[in-house]
């Protein structure tokens, strides 16, 4: 059977996209068509910001043009990393399912959006079915909150607790997530802005999804958002300025789920600067009979993140048509070349 390239839009040429752009080429995927809204991006060459050592020939647009982007691209699959949320994303996803385009988010809530935005997870997911194209979120989580634990979980004879602790550093992503995350508030600001909100972290919904792929119903679920701080000033690069002691150097969130099958799931997700010594670690304890740990120190978290999302294509490509979260995809398997039957 004769094959050709998958063909990709990529919305989003940050620091994320930018990875995701230099993966997609060396995986022999099309880069068809470069959306970012940075003064700093736009008008220039996508190969040239990602770094590679040609251009690519895809200049990278506006927002506003958007639309005829996807007219003139003909692509397979939207990648899409632009922001967290769905409220932010949904535009995008709209317009992606408009034109009968699958698209591919690592926005965080994105990854299990069904209880935090219902409605616009419906329809979006309506919207995806009538024009016969698949939505769905992905990123680390999909292997490192979800797909890992659940294949632990696989194996153990009884669940009473899943104890999880991931930890990244603030720095290797944009300012937004910076922002989101507090950094460099005073404790009262921090604990008015972002302690006293209910806007859902990201190890909310990946509970949800944990839930979802073990067939338990969530009972209840909270969440705290505390300042992480450090005893001498850190400067951020995202945000190039210098946080003072004592100031917020990230969150912490923490998230309970209980189930009404029994299990409690509770995971501390840490976002911020790093002193020095500290790297990033994902680790989780399945507890029960019997009890296991898994630990992954010093995670490349960023590239783990895109190579995820670009191993997901081909089976993206074949999924049902819907928001079709990863809950209900096979893990992803590792591909070698992105191609598609021509
Ligand atoms: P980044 O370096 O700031 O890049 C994001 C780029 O998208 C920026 O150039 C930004 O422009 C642009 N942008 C934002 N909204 C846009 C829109 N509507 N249309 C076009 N361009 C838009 O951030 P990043 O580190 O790549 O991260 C991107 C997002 O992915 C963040 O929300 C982050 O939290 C998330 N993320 C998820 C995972 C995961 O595993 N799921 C991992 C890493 C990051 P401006 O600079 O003008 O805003």
């Amino acid at each position: 059977m004769s094959k050709r390239p998958i063909r990709v839009i990529q919305w989003g040429c940050g620091l994320m996209g930018q990875i995701m752009i230099r993966y997609l080429r060396d995986k022999g995927a099309e880069l068809v068509g470069a959306i970012d809204r940075n003064a700093a991006r736009r008008g220039l060459d996508a190969g040239e910001v990602a770094r590679l050592d040609r251009p690519l020939g895809v200049r990278i647009r506006h927002p506003e043009e958007a639309d005829a982007v996807f007219r003139e691209a003909r692509a397979d699959v939207c990648i899409l990393c632009t922001r967290s949320t769905m409220p932010e994303l949904v535009d995008s996803l709209k317009l992606a399912a408009h034109h009968g385009v699958n698209a591919i988010t690592i926005g965080e809530e994105a990854f299990y959006p069904w209880t935090t935005s219902k409605a616009l997870t419906e329809e979006l997911d309506r919207l995806a079915r009538s024009s016969d194209c698949t939505l769905t979120g992905s990123g680390f989580q999909d292997v490192f909150w979800g797909n890992l634990i659940a294949v632990l979980a696989g194996s153990t004879q009884r669940i009473t607790r899943i104890q999880g602790l991931t930890r990244y550093n603030a720095d290797d992503y944009g300012s937004a997530l910076a922002q989101k995350h507090g950094i460099g508030l005073d404790p009262e600001t921090f604990a008015a802005r972002i302690g006293a909100s209910n806007a859902p972290s990201y190890v909310w919904n990946s509970n949800e999804w944990l839930c979802a792929r073990l067939g338990w119903r969530v009972r209840d679920i909270r969440q705290q958002l505390l300042p992480t701080t450090h005893t001498e000033a850190l400067r951020s690069t995202s945000l190039d300025r210098e946080i003072p002691a004592g100031h917020a150097t990230g969150m912490k969130a923490v998230v309970v789920v209980e189930t009404h099958e029994g299990p409690v799931i509770e995971t501390h997700c840490e976002g911020k600067l790093y002193a020095p010594g500290e790297v990033d670690l994902n680790e989780w304890t399945l507890q029960g009979e019997p009890e296991t740990t898994v630990t992954i120190r010093k995670p490349a978290t960023p590239e783990l993140t895109c190579a995820t999302v670009v191993n997901r294509l081909p089976q993206l490509l074949a999924a049902p048509p819907g928001f079709i979260t990863t809950d209900r995809l096979d893990m992803a398997p590792h591909v070698t070349r992105l191609e598609v039957a021509a």
